[in-house]
């Protein structure tokens, strides 16, 4: 190209982008009508990034089934819960691998472990949901590294740029740690539990951990050969996921670790509390979360931004009414939260549109 056709092209540029806008709008308004065909053109559609993403709840159920099938796992016919061997057919708690083929027994486990046909059932969506994490947990186990590129292949061959997954990768452990604690009780000031040493054991454990979580996501893609899957190009970050409906020391043990790898590590972003916000639990120590968040975010500074909150993922009925209409703004404003999730209940707060 000479440098004057350069500069032509550059100038002409905004024009060429305006036509290709003007006649892909011409073919949405032609194919808008035509499901299969707007499914097509939304799929390539490129769609940014996808900020809010659980990652177990990401997960089909199918895989999950597989995966536990491969380790000898079982499934509990009465709870549909998968659980570690020992199995016992004879009491309803099957092989997964004797039965993973056997599409009556495994076509109910498949809508147990997920919201398919969901409508058809006598639980509540919000019911159904959140059983299902306790149900397929078991059979996460291990397989990190694969529900990462399952998430992160699917993400690319749908034009998503950018993933930020919410898990709770060393959660578990910090809740231990915390139980009958002397060192994360409620009366020890939160300038003392913020250097807690033993937390930071932890956090040189997790990192750990998701050195070998992303090892084995770049193996499962191939991602240092000539065949690398298009997942292995999608930039991946993390929210720490604090589980909200444990004891108060467990929960400020969590958000501790939570605030200590943001800092640290560069692949975590942000927090984010999750468990259902009408858990009696969270209703009852919302307040004093939002509190604590706040509190504990002054001895964390960088990693102060990273405060994403699920607030407000709460109707009439679900709750009282006394519990509507200021979860959202004690996150904001209490804790101190720069994004919120779901937020469902926003126009029960008095100023809800200075409040957006
Ligand atoms: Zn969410």
């Amino acid at each position: 190209m000479t440098l004057l056709s350069a500069v032509l092209f550059a100038l002409l540029l905004p024009f060429i982008a305006m036509a290709g806008e003007k006649e892909t709008e011409a073919y949405f308004n032609e194919i808008r009508h035509d499901p299969p065909l707007l499914r097509h053109f939304l799929y390539s559609f490129p769609k940014g990034g996808d900020l809010h993403n659980h990652l177990d709840g990401a997960i089909y159920a199918e895989n999950f089934i597989a995966w536990a099938a491969e380790d000898g796992k079982c499934i509990d016919l009465e709870t549909y819960r998968i659980a570690p061997p020992p199995c016992n057919a004879e009491a309803d708690k099957p092989a997964l691998r004797d039965i993973q083929y056997n599409s009556a027994i495994v076509n109910p486990i498949i809508d147990a472990l997920s919201v398919r046909n969901y409508a058809q059932r006598s639980v509540s969506g919000h019911d159904q949901f959140f059983s299902t994490f306790r149900r397929f947990f078991e059979a996460s186990l291990g397989h990190e590294g694969q529900m990462l590129a399952e998430v992160s292949t699917r993400a690319a061959r749908q034009n998503i740029v950018y993933l930020e997954l919410m898990q709770s990768y060393g959660m578990a452990k910090a809740r231990r740690l915390a139980a009958g604690n002397k060192d994360f009780a409620l009366t020890v000031p939160l300038s003392v539990v913020a250097k807690n040493p033993d937390i930071e054991q932890l956090v040189d454990g997790t990192m750990a951990r998701l050195d070998r979580i992303e090892q084995q996501w770049r193996e499962q893609l191939a991602c240092d050969s000539p065949q690398a899957d298009s997942g292995c190009d999608v930039p991946v970050r993390y929210l720490a996921q604090v589980i909200r409906v444990f004891p108060r020391e467990q929960v400020l043990a969590q958000t501790l670790l939570a605030f200590r790898l943001i800092e640290k590590d560069p692949r975590y972003v942000g927090l984010n509390f999750v468990a259902p916000e009408d858990h009696p639990v969270s209703l009852r120590d919302y307040h004093w979360q939002m509190k604590m968040i706040g509190g504990l975010a002054e001895f964390f500074p960088s990693a102060k931004r990273g405060i994403t909150l699920h607030a407000g993922e709460i109707v009439m009925g679900l709750v009282p009414p006394e519990d509507l209409g200021w979860h959202i703004r004690a996150a904001i404003e209490v804790a101190g939260a720069r994004r919120i999730g779901h937020g469902i209940d926003i126009f029960y707060d008095k100023n809800a549109r200075t409040l957006m």
